[in-house]
């Protein structure tokens, strides 16, 4: 289904000139898929707890309005983790208690405005939550405090958070940190809740799960020594990983639920409500992004292919390709996957240094001037977070919907609009060219 609406959407991208020698990068967004898989992780906990549940999508791996919104329509609220992150999910309509603020260094400022609007927050550490003690009383917000279960890290240390000196929460093995943390709830009577995310990507699930399993131990302690259930609910974070290897869906929500209900039974028996943020394993898998290929050539007997997508689409793979290595797919002109012998060939980016390949020595049919290449399982993190490299455009975003067989029924819908080259101007300060003289 999913990769049938992908060759569907590439011939009609082609066939409805999304594709042009001025838009020679374009991305694409499944809206089919993206409903799919919020179903897909609504049902997972729906099956495995009668508890209320708030799936907040983590807005900084797709921080797009539309998508927010169309998230927003399935049920799905929005972890913000900045000031940016929160006009974004209010511009998408998303209501004040359906958003957790998440950020490490929230200022007075955001903090009042968050619990003035009945967003909730989870603090950081014990310095935030001496600011929030000024605001808490009488504040629609559910307030609760991050922990660090450190239980250890993932293949890619730059996304591991549970490791023993990871920067976010309060890191609970350390002395006297967890009788800090009980007696700050025993302090608090207005904190409800507690929060844990223990890493993205590359974080094996049975690492997940202990994380969340020392949460859930930490909250029934919190609740014995309060005499009552003070902590309602438990935010478990995002962080399933997504398999970039193949079109299949690896893990899925359902089994990670599964394994929770398995292993943590108690965080799931109905005296917990949940909180989950996830983020890439609810996009990654819905969007790609087309690049024309402009030139080949043969450099030291490797063939290499020079595209207009590098570094400013695909920021993670090009600076650690060994950690991000993404599927590419090679198309001809009219969008038709190309066929031939697989040929070991560079996929290159248009930005001006050595490492902006897309693949290095990657096996694909020889590509040709003209044609057109795929970067899969890229709808998070990747065209949604520009980086501005070489003043390259943010590129468009567009959303597909395949209603028929002919790709004149694919419908697309704009979701970004390709940057114009007077607004980089602008931003680049070009109302200011005299201001350094
Ligand atoms: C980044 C982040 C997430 C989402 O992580 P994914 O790997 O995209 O699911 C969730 N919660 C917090 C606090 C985060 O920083």
């Amino acid at each position: 289904m999913t990769v049938d609406r992908r060759h569907h959407a590439v011939r009609a991208a082609l066939q409805q000139g999304l594709l042009t020698e001025e838009q020679p990068v374009v991305a694409l967004l499944d809206i089919a898929g993206i409903r799919a898989s919020a179903t897909a992780l609504r049902a997972a906990f729906a099956a495995v707890t009668d508890a209320p549940v708030l799936h907040a999508f983590a807005v900084k791996a797709a921080p797009l309005v539309p998508v927010l919104a169309l998230l927003n329509d399935e049920g799905i609220g929005a972890e913000v983790a900045s000031p940016g992150e929160l006009a974004l999910a209010r511009a998408a309509g998303v209501p004040a208690n359906r958003i957790v603020l998440d950020s490490p260094a929230k200022t007075p400022a955001e903090l009042a405005e968050a619990l003035t609007l009945g967003i909730a927050v989870n603090a950081d550490n014990p310095q935030e939550l001496a600011r929030l003690d000024a605001w808490a009383e009488g504040t629609a917000s559910a307030l609760g405090i991050r922990v660090n279960p450190q239980v250890g890290g993932g293949s890619i240390e730059a996304l591991s958070t549970a490791t023993a000196t990871s920067k976010f929460g309060i890191a609970l093995r350390d002395e006297g940190a967890r009788a800090a943390v009980v007696r700050a709830y025993l302090d608090r009577p207005w904190l409800t809740r507690l929060h844990t995310h223990s890493g993205s990507q590359g974080i094996p699930l049975a690492r997940m799960i202990d994380g969340v399993r020392e949460v859930h131990g930490l909250a029934e302690e919190i609740n014995a020594a309060a005499g009552r259930q003070q902590i309602t609910t438990i935010d478990i974070g995002g962080g399933l990983p997504v398999n970039f290897a193949s079109d299949e869906t690896a893990p899925t929500f359902a089994q990670y639920a599964q394994l929770l209900k398995e292993q943590v039974p108690g965080l799931l028996d109905g005296r917990y409500g949940l909180v989950t943020e996830f983020g890439r394993s609810l996009l990654a898998k819905n969007g790609f992004f087309l690049a024309r290929v402009e030139y080949t050539k043969v450099s030291g007997s490797r063939p290499i292919a020079v595209t207009h997508a590098g570094v400013q689409v695909a920021t993670r793979t090009v600076y650690d390709p060994a950690s991000w290595p993404l599927r590419i797919a090679a198309y001809d002109d009219k969008g038709s996957p190309k066929t031939g012998e697989p040929v070991v060939q560079d996929v290159a980016g248009p930005a001006c240094f050595a490492g902006d390949l897309l693949a290095a020595g990657r096996p694909l049919p020889l590509l040709e001037p003209g044609d057109v290449v795929a970067a899969l399982d890229t709808g998070a993190y990747y065209f949604s977070n520009h980086y501005g490299y070489n003043s390259l455009p943010r590129v468009g975003v567009h959303g597909y919907a395949v209603e028929g067989d002919e790709s004149d029924s694919v419908r697309f819908s704009l979701v970004r609009a390709p940057q114009t080259m007077a607004e980089i101007v602008a931003e680049s300060g070009g109302g200011l060219a005299g201001s350094l003289l």
